[in-house]
This record gives C-alpha cells, sequence and structure tokens, in this order.
C-alpha cells in the first residue's frame, strides 16, 4: 500500500514556509491506519520488543495498537507537570528555548527491549531526550519507529548506532 497518498501536506502551518504533514487523514482511514502498524508490528516483533514507549501526544497514536497487537505494555513520556508520580526528566533544545519531558521513573525495568514510536521523525530532537529517558532508566532501545522521516533535516545523524524504521521519507 502507498502510504503517502492518505497523508495531507498543509502548506504555511504552524507557520509560513513549514510543509505540515498532517497524518489524521491516515489515521481516519481504516485500512491504512491498520496497514502502517502492522508494519512497525512485525518490525517489532524482529526486535523482540517488550515494552513500547512514545512522547505526547503523536507517539501514543503509533506506538498504542502496536502494543496492544503485541501484548506488551506502553509507556507515555510526556511535557512536565503531566505525570502524577516520581519522574526522570530531561531538558531538550527547540528552535527557540527548551521544553522538557519526562517518564515515570518505575515505567522501565533495567534491560528491557524498548521500541520507541512516533508519528515523525524532523530534527530528531524529541526522540533523542525520549533516548536519553529510557536509558536513564536501564532500558535498551532495541528499535525506534515512525510513520515519516524528513530526510532532508537529517535528524537520523541523531540515531546513530540505533536501529531505525521509517515507513515514508518525504
Ligand atoms: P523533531 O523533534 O524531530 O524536530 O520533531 C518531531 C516532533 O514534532 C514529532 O513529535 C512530531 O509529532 C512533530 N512534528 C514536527 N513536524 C511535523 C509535521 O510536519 N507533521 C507532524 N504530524 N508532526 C510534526
Amino acid at each position: 500500500m502507498d502510504l503517502k497518498q492518505f497523508v495531507t501536506v498543509v502548506p504555511d502551518y504552524p507557520k509560513p514556509g513549514i510543509q505540515f504533514k498532517d497524518i489524521t487523514t491516515l489515521m481516519d482511514n481504516g485500512e491504512a491506519y491498520k496497514y502502517a502498524t502492522d508494519q512497525i508490528v512485525a518490525y517489532a516483533r524482529e526486535k523482540q520488543i517488550d515494552l513500547v514507549v512514545g512522547p505526547e501526544a503523536r507517539g501514543f497514536i503509533i506506538g498504542c495498537p502496536v502494543a496492544y497487537s503485541l501484548g506488551v505494555g506502553f509507556a507515555p513520556v510526556r511535557k512536565e507537570g503531566k505525570l502524577p508520580r516520581e519522574v526522570v526528566r530531561v531538558e531538550y533544545g527547540l528552535e527557540y528555548g527548551k521544553d522538557v519531558l519526562t517518564i515515570h521513573k518505575d515505567a522501565i525495568k533495567p534491560g528491557q527491549r524498548v521500541l520507541i514510536t512516533d508519528d515523525l521523525l524532523a530534527t530528531g530532537g524529541t526522540i533523542e531526550a525520549t533516548i536519553k529517558l529510557v536509558e536513564e532508566l536501564g532500558g535498551v532501545v532495541a528499535g525506534i519507529a515512525f510513520l515519516i522521516e524528513l530526510s532532508y533535516l537529517n535528524g537520523r545523524r541523531l540515531l546513530d548506532g540505533y536501529d531505525v524504521l521509517t515507513l515514508m521519507k518525504f
């Protein structure tokens, strides 16, 4: 299946010059969403994944059906102040300023093989921060899966040494 036909490119969103890749038109097509999920599930089986981890909010949309299908757990990575119990945190750079991501301290058991999921790899900052959280808790990043990679931003250079699956490249 050619998944690209289900992605809507929105010009000048959220600001002038950005060609936003809208995945909601893929998700609301049951066949396309299932097909994309099944590709990532097959990859996760190969990598013998014990746990799926994804950053809010679109990392949940990709990761949760994969976790359900594998019969493994899902641990959310969230912005600061959103998780109710003790967390570990990491600061990461945005285009302007900084943001913080957190994960519950007991979300990962040391040695667990983790699949990280998100909808889109742009500069790689979000996933680099997520990797730090997983590794700080002793998890092994056994794979990273995205629907979309924006190749021209070269986010992959931050993911050197990790196994990365992307279903579409723009
Ligand atoms: P990065 O940290 O790799 O620069 O940015 C990736 C994050 O920004 C992802 O969590 C993703 O959801 C969001 N993002 C950036 N650009 C786009 C886009 O064009 N479409 C979508 N759906 N998400 C985007």
